[in-house]
């Protein structure tokens, strides 16, 4: 029992996983950080004791010979209980890393909780229907050629439908043609409208990625697959001469283009600035390529950090930049940027049905920070983050629209 996964974490746990196993205090600091652990009290879900249960099933296999049952039979767990805590202490994290912020050793939950899971599938424990949409993800590239008369139609579709409905018959939507800036969208047309907007307002050589940003293989720890995935976008850039790659609004996308890449792609990627599209279009405000209306938009709108682009890519300027831009009324959730809580909806579980309701209590303590502002709209710049705030308003009642910040930007355009 558990013998793939054990095998598997053995194989692939690094020096610094092990340390943050061996470094930790047990001071407890971390406890209260994890939303998971706020709503259920359940000690699966405390950072550190995620962290342990992966120490424990190894430290009892290898080292006392009693084996994994020996463990579970000393602190009396039962097999079936053991088993569950597992899969809660890997599944049941968003990968937010607010519990690292508050660990006075910056120890990577998050991380550990990555390679469990990758390890957990290994076993048949996986989710599987992230895993299956990031396989998709990967055999895209092998098929791109025959897709593209049927992408490009699409897109030709939408660029009449734009250019009717806001009156600007020379606005483009390029396809795989050399451009300067290679935007990479999220699956639908939401994401692929509002740029189309400010690019021409822009003026800017810009062309649609045949790819999309996201990366499941990334939610389910399965790095390779990851790599494999955002490697065809790193020919098409190369290929069309870019020399930006924006990505759009996907927190997790945009965490691996900025942190990851370096180390995935070494030369390959050199001399390409990498960017999330939210800083692209801040860039444009400040050096006066677009204008938009001030004050817009008279709503009570506050700002949810993703913790995939503030927390864990050190994106918060920018949204609020564009935001400001706009708004009249713009309130701060409290705590905020590095502090923000997690809205419950990352880590893959969005796409995996099964998660729902998890998610929606994970989502109880960001559903308390937006009531206290009274923000009528609530603005975030993660593809993961608008769905279950979304989700969220619905089962609580909130009342509160979703907007991206480059949505709002699109919207108050000055041509
Ligand atoms: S990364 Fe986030 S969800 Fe996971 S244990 Fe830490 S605080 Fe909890
Ligand atoms: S805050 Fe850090 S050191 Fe303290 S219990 Fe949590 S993981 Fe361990």
């Amino acid at each position: 029992m558990l013998a793939k996964f054990l095998e598997t974490v053995r194989q692939r746990i690094t020096r610094p996983l092990q340390y943050y196993q061996d470094i930790c205090v047990r001071c407890g600091a971390c406890i209260d950080a994890c939303h998971f652990y706020v709503v259920s009290g359940n000690p699966a879900h405390i950072p550190a004791y995620r962290m342990m249960l992966v120490k424990k099933l190894l430290q009892s296999d290898g080292g006392s010979r009693k084996g994994i049952l020996g463990w579970y039979r000393e602190t009396g767990m039962a097999s079936e209980r053991m088993v569950t805590e597992l899969r809660q202490a890997l599944w049941e994290c968003t990968g937010c890393r607010r519990c690292s912020v508050f660990c006075p050793f910056d120890l990577d939950t998050a991380l550990l909780v990555n390679m469990g899971r990758y390890a957990l599938g290994q076993e048949g424990m996986g989710m599987e229907m992230v895993a299956e949409i990031g396989n998709a993800e990967v055999s895209k590239g092998e098929i791109i050629d025959a897709l593209k008369e049927f992408y490009v139609d699409q897109v030709r579709e939408l660029e009449g439908r734009i250019r009717q409905e806001w009156g600007v018959p020379d606005l483009r939507i390029p396809v795989d043609e050399p451009a300067r800036v290679l935007y990479v969208p999220v699956v639908g047309e939401h994401a692929i409208i509002p740029l189309a907007k400010i690019f021409h307002a822009a003026k800017e050589s810009w062309t649609l990625s045949m790819f999309t940003a996201t990366n499941h293989s990334f939610f389910v720890g399965d790095i390779e697959k990851a790599k494999q995935a955002a490697h065809w976008i790193v020919q098409e850039a190369r290929r069309l001469g870019a020399q930006v790659i924006a990505y759009a609004e996907c927190g997790h996308a945009t965490r691996t283009l900025l942190n990851f890449w370096d180390h995935w792609f070494g030369d390959e990627i050199a001399g390409i600035q990498r960017v999330s599209v939210v800083q692209l279009v801040a860039s444009y405000l400040q050096e006066g390529r677009i204008r938009v209306r001030e004050g817009a938009f008279d709503v009570p709108m506050t700002y949810h950090d993703p913790c995939n682009l503030g927390r864990n890519a050190g994106i918060f300027e920018e949204p609020r930049m564009l935001i400001r831009a706009v708004a009249t009324d713009f309130r701060e959730l409290s705590p905020n940027r590095e502090l923000n809580w997690c809205c419950g909806g990352g880590g893959g579980m969005i796409a995996e049905p099964e998660m729902f309701e998890v998610r929606m209590k994970a989502g109880r303590p960001k559903v308390e920070q937006i009531q206290r502002t009274g923000a009528r709209w609530v603005v975030t710049t993660c593809e993961n983050c608008k769905t279950q705030l979304a989700d969220l308003s619905e089962r609580y009642g909130l009342g509160v629209e979703i907007k991206g910040a480059v949505d709002l930007i699109a919207d108050a355009l000055v041509l």
